[in-house]
């Protein structure tokens, strides 16, 4: 576990002014990384930092010998074009190492010749264009929130809503790497089988009931060779950084496919993810005790049980999801919020999937994604999918301009935010997380 330090004082001030404004999701506490271009350029993609209402070229500091130190140029000096490559598989030490040093050059006690030197290098964050942050070997989704389990199973099986390996395993499934899409990227509506009508055949047609799922996912920094294990207390070591993950899932194609296997088309035709990538230590003033579980409930096995992540597994971590349909752009509202959830109520802490993930010996690989499942908490304003809010469609949603919404329809925006707050601590914020629905090709 990462214990905070001097790059959380809550009183570090940047000479980029942006950058300590109250509510901006980037001050010199996060730095969280990123992938990005010049938008509407040919220039090559690279590793970048956001600050305030910039991304730092971390490359193009390095050649500015910014980064002198010969470490550094391990972290960032080549293969430059994705985490994967640079700093995401560095270890700890160096990563924290790197940290102070942008710290250094971006904060206001910086001298006049280094902010000189960092002010070529900085490109405002709405001229950028981003892309994925790792090349994502695999991805894995769980299922952390019993809240949501315990809901969407009392839909289907009122009379048996959480199933009994619930409290024991941490349930996942093999997400689909290659259809894991950046923020921004349009989705277009699937098509499949529906069986809507049980007393005639399925028909293969455009999804009707097309959800979002609000999830935080994590990348594996280091990785593990296959036949190695990770233990609970090594997990959070072989985690890089979080960031915002829309599960879109087509409900109907769900509810036909998934026995016996689990997930399959409803979910692999789309995720989404924020552009940055906030890291491990950007997180430590952010932490909070794994879930306490109810003292009629099982104890977590060993190999998924330690006192640290008691203690401090879990993360304090606001998320909210919008919804902006195409008649609300048109009239210029603002999105309207459909939730609000904490990642701290999640049953299972990341450390815990991780280490169970690995527990069989699979090895993880430096970019791999997992993500936490829908974050859904107690009370029906924390649910964090529309499965949940309008219970399968039968409570339909009433947005202020009149329309209402059981699940997505074509033209709907979905926006979900992340951020951190804490009293003696300064707000970090994830940005956002973006998709429009386009219409069945
Ligand atoms: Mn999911």
């Amino acid at each position: 576990m990462i214990e905070t330090n001097n790059t959380h004082d809550e009183n570090l001030k940047s000479w980029i002014e942006s950058a300590n404004a109250p509510d901006t999701d980037f001050p010199i506490q996060n730095l969280p990384f990123c992938v990005f271009a010049r938008a509407c350029t040919y220039e090559s993609v690279r590793v970048g930092v956001a600050i305030g209402d910039f991304v730092l070229d971390v490359y193009a500091c390095y050649e500015s010998c910014l980064f002198d130190d010969e470490s550094f140029t391990v972290a960032v000096g080549t293969n430059n074009y994705c985490l994967d490559h640079s700093i995401m598989k560095k270890n700890q030490n160096l990563q924290s190492a790197f940290r102070r040093r942008l710290v250094e050059i971006l904060s206001a006690d910086a001298d006049e010749d280094t902010q000189k030197n960092v002010k070529r290098n900085l490109l405002p964050i709405d001229e950028v264009q981003f892309y994925m942050p790792a090349h994502i070997g695999d991805y894995t989704d769980f299922y952390c929130s019993i809240f949501h389990a315990t809901n969407v199973g009392s839909m289907f099986r009122p009379e048996n809503p959480l199933l009994p390996n619930y409290k024991f395993v941490p349930i996942g499934y093999h997400g689909r790497a290659s259809s894991v899409v950046i923020s921004g990227t349009e989705i277009v509506r699937p098509k499949g089988q529906n069986r809507a009508d049980e007393t005639a055949p399925p028909q293969f047609v455009a999804c009707k009931n097309l959800d979002y799922e609000m999830e935080v996912g994590f990348f594996v920094g280091k990785p593990n060779e296959l036949g190695e294990t990770i233990s609970i207390d090594d997990a959070e070591a072989h985690i890089f950084g979080l960031c915002l993950v829309n599960d879109w899932s087509a409900r109907d194609i769900q509810a036909w496919e998934y026995q016996p296997l689990g997930p399959f088309l409803a979910k692999n035709f789309a995720t989404s993810i924020s552009p940055f990538v906030v890291t491990m230590e950007a997180l430590a003033p952010f932490r909070t005790e794994a879930f306490v579980r109810d003292e009629n409930d099982p104890p977590p096995l060993d190999y998924l049980s330690s006192d640290a992540n008691e203690k401090a597994g879990g993360f304090d971590i606001n998320l909210e999801v919008y919804i902006l349909t195409e008649k609300m752009r048109d009239e210029n509202s603002e999105p309207f919020l459909l939730s609000r959830s904490n990642t701290k109520d999640l049953y299972w802490t990341p450390a815990q999937t991780l280490a169970h993930h690995a527990s069989n010996g699979c090895n993880l690989q430096t970019g791999d994604l997992m993500a936490t499942g829908t974050v859904s908490g107690r009370e029906k304003t924390e649910r964090g999918c529309l499965l949940e809010l309008t219970w399968r469609g039968k409570e339909p949603i009433q947005l202020p301009n009149g329309e209402t919404r059981r699940f997505l329809e074509d033209g709907d925006e979905i926006i979900m935010k992340g951020f951190c707050e804490r009293a003696g601590f300064r707000r970090i914020g994830f940005g956002e997380c973006r998709g429009v629905v386009l219409p069945t090709e």
